[in-house]
Parts: C-alpha cells; structure tokens; sequence
C-alpha cells in the first residue's frame, strides 16, 4: 500500500520514466493504451473497468452498508434503554 501511495510500484511508466530503462515501452499491458501508471491501473484502464473496478466498487458498497447498518443498531439499542 505504501509503495502505490508512493508511487514506486514497477508500472511500465516507473520502469521508463525513473530508472529511464531505454527497452522499457510505457504501454499498459492490460489494454495496451499508452502510459501505465499508477493512476491509470487503480481506476483508468478500458479493461478493469467492467471486472476488477466494479468488484471493488461492490465491495466498498458492501463494507460501507455494514457500517451504516452497525450504527443505526446500536442507536436504536440506546434509544430502547431510555
Ligand atoms: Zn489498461
């Protein structure tokens, strides 16, 4: 985690741009679009978008409902003690 908050994961862009690796070729290598970065892999590639993102958008909708549902319980607990 704190090596993408970082920006140090060896993305295609990372391999061309820091170390300036002159075979490195800044594509990405799901859809093939030009720059592979961090960016592009967590939420801008055409071809996570209907798999991996929308997983990840269920899970956090899902985590997120839970919570939610936790806090309405425990007042209507609280509620019930008065
Ligand atoms: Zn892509």
């Amino acid at each position: 985690m704190f090596a993408i908050q970082d920006q140090v994961v060896l993305t295609n862009n990372y391999e061309k741009v820091i170390p300036k690796n002159p075979i490195a070729i800044d594509k990405c290598r799901k859809c093939g679009s030009k720059g592979e970065t961090i960016q592009r892999i967590s939420n801008g590639c055409a071809q996570l978008v209907t798999s991996e993102y929308e997983s990840r958008h269920d899970a956090v909708g899902k985590i997120l409902h839970q919570e939610i549902m936790k806090c309405t319980v425990r007042e209507r607990e609280r509620e019930r003690e008065y």
